[in-house]
């Protein structure tokens, strides 16, 4: 499963954030998730549930943020629609997904005893 590798790489950035942080757990963790980044929640979120298991963020919370895909226009930064165009059609600049594609580790909060 792919999501379970991801889940794997996210908990060890965490846990050396934590060891970093001197913590003694992980109480939460907010995660951005874009919709173009091919990560399907509930199965990164039972990915999780497997993974944290006798990590430091056997506890933690996990909540998501979806983000929603956007593109701009690479020469004059137009925003625009999702799908579909190539170009720009104000400039007829090539287009580049603006956000969407990422999984970001927005937030974690640690327990320090
Ligand atoms: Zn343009």
């Amino acid at each position: 499963m792919h999501e379970y590798s991801i889940v794997q790489a996210l908990l060890e950035r965490v846990d050396v954030e934590a060891r970093c942080h001197e913590a003694s757990a992980v109480t939460s963790i907010a995660l951005a998730v874009g919709d173009a980044a091919g990560i399907e929640p509930e199965l990164l979120r039972a990915a999780f549930e497997l993974a944290r298991s006798g990590t430091l963020a056997e506890r933690a919370e996990l909540t998501m943020r979806l983000v929603p895909e956007s593109w701009r226009c690479r020469s004059c930064g137009a925003p625009l629609p999702a799908g579909g165009r190539l170009c720009c059609p104000a400039c007829g600049g090539a287009v580049e997904l603006a956000a969407g594609d990422e999984l970001l580790l927005e937030r974690m909060e640690l327990e320090v005893t």
